[in-house]
């Protein structure tokens, strides 16, 4: 299949994840479960004959779900509410959530009151991760959850089929993973807006479909030269629960941009680590969840011997980066508790970052965009200097 045609269908289940999977389940006849970022192993309910689905903010206005979240709660808490008080959430036969901050837990009560027909399956990881018990938690909140599931679904999940659906994951993210690096090596010229979807479909499709597609790609930028890039090297860092905005991407790129490296969650954070093949699953998905941590690490997780900051600076030297643009979503508290440390380590480093805060509501892209500008500007400078 052509490369055009391979992006375009991976950009139309980026734009539709909702239809695509109410496309999904009219063909399937099987069910869809939906999950909350960022911690939910969609392993598992591909592994019991479902498509998982990270659910998606959207650009719609909040209206509905004004009532019940508050407006300094973050844009994706606010837009799954209202998502759920519309009715947009009825094609799903479940929905997963895990607690990985205080705002989530807000919608996930505020969903759960709403969706009185859906299934609520909420479970709890440990947000500590360097105990000695942290392993052993994480293995019961997994087993519990798949006991869950099971329940659900009204039967067992057999190990065998675990081990099949995180084979395919793997291959997935591996394929992700390859595209990234030759992203950076300038191989494989996709821009920010294609690699966001690149990542967000494949949070969203059936993940044998998504990989065949994916196989596809990767093969047409196998064996190409480098093409020469003058612009600016930049990492884009933060954004946990929801994809930039595209129209905000654009006008990075616009400002003489080009994005080598990401640790976004729909970027190179959701692919960044595998779940171990060999060994019970259950053990593995804990692994992972671990694993995780120290391949890119996040501001909800307690680490102590893990530094959200030093792995910024050390993929920034890597990337081979000129600077850092930094995406926080308004009111993420999670982002804007760590920022501070970020925002030191780089300034110690002498390496130049710019804090943009975008929002649901929209932006005020044509100030923003001098912002970019001047801090382009000033890269080029101290680059020349
Ligand atoms: S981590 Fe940030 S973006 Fe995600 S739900 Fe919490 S506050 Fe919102």
């Amino acid at each position: 299949m052509e490369r055009q045609e391979i992006m375009r269908r991976f950009a139309e289940a980026a734009g539709n994840p909702l239809s695509y999977a109410r496309a999904w389940k009219e063909r399937t006849g099987r069910k869809v479960i939906g999950s909350f970022p960022m911690n939910f192993p969609g392993e598992l309910a591909h592994a019991a004959g479902a498509l998982p689905m990270i659910l998606q903010e959207t650009d719609d206005p909040i209206t509905a779900g004004h009532g019940v979240l508050f407006p300094f709660y973050c844009g994706f808490t606010r837009s799954m509410v209202d998502q759920a008080m519309r009715g947009e959430f009825d094609v799903l036969d479940a929905i997963m959530f895990g607690d990985h901050c205080v705002q989530l837990l807000g919608a996930a009560d505020g969903i759960r009151m709403h969706l009185t027909k859906t299934r609520v399956i909420f479970f709890q990881l440990i947000s500590s991760m360097c105990d000695p018990w942290t392993q052993g938690r994480s293995e019961e909140s997994f087993a519990k959850l798949r006991a869950e599931l099971e329940d659900f679904i009204g039967e067992a999940v057999a190990d065998d089929a675990m081990h099949a659906s995180i084979r395919l994951f793997n291959r997935n993210r591996a394929l992700i993973r390859k595209l990234y690096d030759m992203r950076k090596k300038g191989t494989a010229p996709l821009g920010a807006i294609e690699m966001q979807h690149v990542v967000k479909s494949s949070m969203i499709m059936d993940k044998a479909e998504h990989t065949d597609l994916l196989q596809q790609l990767v093969a047409q930028f196998e064996g190409a030269k480098a093409t020469p890039n003058r612009a600016v090297r930049l990492h884009l860092s933060g954004h946990f629960c929801q994809a930039p905005k595209p129209e905000l991407l654009e006008m990075i790129e616009e400002c003489g941009v080009v994005v080598v490296g990401d640790d976004l969650y729909h970027g190179f954070r959701y692919i960044s680590t595998d779940v171990p093949e060999e060994g019970p699953p259950v053990s593995a998905l804990a692994r992972w969840y671990m694993d995780r941590n120290t391949g890119v690490p996040c501001p909800t997780r307690v680490q102590n011997n893990v530094d959200w900051d030093a792995y910024l600076l050390d993929a920034i030297r890597d990337e081979r980066a000129d600077g850092m643009i930094v995406l926080m979503a308004k009111f993420c508290e999670p982002h804007m508790y760590y920022y501070p440390e970020v925002k030191e380590a780089f300034e110690k480093a002498g390496v130049p970052h710019l804090l943009i805060e975008t929002e649901h509501e929209g932006m005020a892209l044509e100030s923003l965009k001098t912002r970019v500008e001047t801090f382009v500007e000033i890269v080029k400078r101290r680059e020349a200097a």
